[in-house]
C-alpha cells in the first residue's frame, strides 16, 4: 500500500514575512497513479514534494503513505526515491555503481543486489552502458541513470522535480514518454513537480494547479484543460480567448450566450444555472475558431505569426482580443494586418466560467 495523503498541510518559512509556502493543503495520490503539481514560480509545488520526500517539516498538518503518518519520518526512512533536474550523479562512479549505490544502503545479500541491479539496468535499456562514466553518456541516459538508481531500492513513492528541464524539446519529449513509460509498468505511486503544462497533461492521471499555496484545481488532464474551473487554470493551462458574452436563452438543457452583435451559440448547460441577461465568460481555445467565409463572426487582424503548422492570429472582435490558428492557411493564404476575416466558433467546447471566478480573469502570468 502506497496511496499518499496530505491532510491540512500547511508550510511557513520563519522570518520570512508573510510567506505561507503551502496553505492547507489536501491532496491524495491513488496508488500506483502520477499526480503533477503545476503552477507558476513561487506557487508552492517544490515545497510541496519536499515535504512528501522529508526534506522539510510541514508547520501543520499531516502526511500519510500508505496509511504510515510520515509527517516526521527522516528521509531515510520513508522509502521514497527522488528524480532531480540535474541528475545528482556520482561523476567518478560508473553507471553500475551509481545505481548499486542506491541499493547498498539495504544491506541486501549480494547476489540479490546483483540481480536487481541487472534488472533495472535491462528495464532501462542501460545494459551496454554499465561500466561507462555518466560524462561519457548523453542527457538522456544520464536521466535514465537518476530514474534506475531511484527506483532499484523499489521505493513506495517516487518522486520528480522538473526531471525534463535540462533537456532540450525533442528528448524532453521522448524522455517524458519514456519516464510514464516506466512508471506504468512499476505501477509506482508518483508525485510529479512542473511548471510546464504541456509536460504536465502529456504525462499524468491527474494535474493539480497550485497557485499562492493553495490548490486552484485537481483534475484530469482533459477537465484542466477543457473546463477549467477559473480563469487563472484556463489562461496557465494554453491559450485561451475569455470573452464577455450574455445569457440570451436558457432551457433545460441548453444556454444560449452572445459574444458578439453577430456571434452567438448555444451551449449545452449541464447542472450550472443560467438567467437570462446574465454575464457570464466563455473560454474559447484560439484551436476552435477557424477562418469562414460563410462564418457571422467578423475580427480584425491585428497580429499574424507564422508557426509552420499554423498562422496565429491575434484579432479585434469588437473590442475583445481574440487570438486563434488557421491550420488552413494553405488553401486560402495568410491574411494582413487590418484585414477583417470571416470567422465561425466550433461552440461544443466552448466552458462557460462560473461568474464568481471573474476576479482572477487575465492574471495568470
Ligand atoms: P519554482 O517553480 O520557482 O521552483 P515553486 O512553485 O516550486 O517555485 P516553492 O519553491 O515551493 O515554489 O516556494 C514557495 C514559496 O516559499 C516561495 O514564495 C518561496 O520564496 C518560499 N520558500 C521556499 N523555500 C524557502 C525557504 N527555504 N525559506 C524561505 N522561503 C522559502
Amino acid at each position: 500500500m502506497s496511496k499518499v495523503v496530505f491532510s491540512n498541510i500547511t508550510k511557513r518559512f520563519p522570518g520570512v514575512a508573510g510567506a505561507t509556502a503551502v496553505d492547507r493543503l489536501n491532496l491524495t495520490i491513488e496508488e500506483g497513479t502520477l499526480v503533477t503539481l503545476l503552477g507558476p514560480s513561487g506557487c508552492g509545488k517544490t515545497t510541496t514534494l519536499r515535504m512528501l520526500a522529508g526534506f522539510e517539516t510541514p508547520s501543520d498538518g499531516t502526511i500519510t503513505i500508505g496509511g504510515r503518518d510520515v509527517t516526521n519520518v527522516p528521509v531515510n526512512a520513508r522509502n521514497v526515491g527522488m528524480v532531480f533536474q540535474s541528475y545528482a550523479l556520482f561523476p567518478h562512479m560508473s553507471v553500475r555503481e551509481n545505481v548499486e549505490y542506491g541499493v547498498r544502503l539495504l544491506n541486501l545479500p549480494k547476489a540479490e543486489m546483483k540481480d536487481r541491479v541487472g534488472s533495472i539496468l535491462d528495464t532501462m535499456a542501460l545494459t551496454q552502458y554499465a561500466d561507462r562514466s555518466p560524462a561519457r553518456l548523453s542527457g538522456g541516459q544520464q536521466q535514465r541513470v537518476a530514474l534506475a538508481r531511484a527506483v532499484v531500492t523499489q521505493p513506495k513513492v517516487l518522486l520528480f522535480d522538473e526531471p525534463l528541464s535540462n533537456l532540450d524539446a525533442q528528448l524532453r519529449e521522448r524522455m517524458r514518454d519514456e519516464l510514464r513509460a516506466i512508471q506504468l509498468r512499476l505501477g509506482i505511486t508518483s508525485l510529479y513537480v512542473t511548471h510546464d503544462q504541456s509536460e504536465a497533461m502529456a504525462i499524468t492521471d491527474r494535474v493539480v494547479v497550485m497557485r499562492g499555496g493553495v490548490i486552484e484545481q485537481d483534475d484530469s488532464p482533459l477537465n484542466v484543460y477543457s473546463r477549467p474551473g477559473t480563469g487563472f487554470v484556463a489562461e496557465f493551462m494554453g491559450k485561451a480567448n475569455i470573452l464577455n458574452g450574455k445569457v440570451e436563452a436558457v432551457d433545460d438543457t441548453t444556454v444560449r450566450v452572445r459574444i458578439a452583435s453577430t456571434v452567438a451559440f448555444m451551449l449545452a448547460r449541464g447542472d450550472r444555472a443560467f438567467k437570462v441577461g446574465e454575464a457570464v465568460r466563455c473560454v474559447v481555445r484560439p484551436e476552435h475558431i477557424r477562418v469562414d467565409p460563410a462564418g457571422t463572426m467578423e475580427a480584425k487582424v491585428r497580429r499574424v505569426v507564422f508557426q509552420g503548422a499554423y498562422v496565429e492570429y491575434l484579432t479585434d472582435l469588437e473590442g475583445q482580443e481574440c487570438v486563434f490558428l488557421d491550420t488552413d492557411y494553405y488553401k486560402s493564404g495568410v491574411a494582413e494586418v487590418g484585414q477583417t476575416l470571416k470567422l465561425s466558433i466550433d461552440s461544443r467546447p466552448v466552458w462557460i466560467l462560473p461568474e464568481n471566478e471573474a476576479a482572477t480573469i487575465g492574471k495568470a502570468a
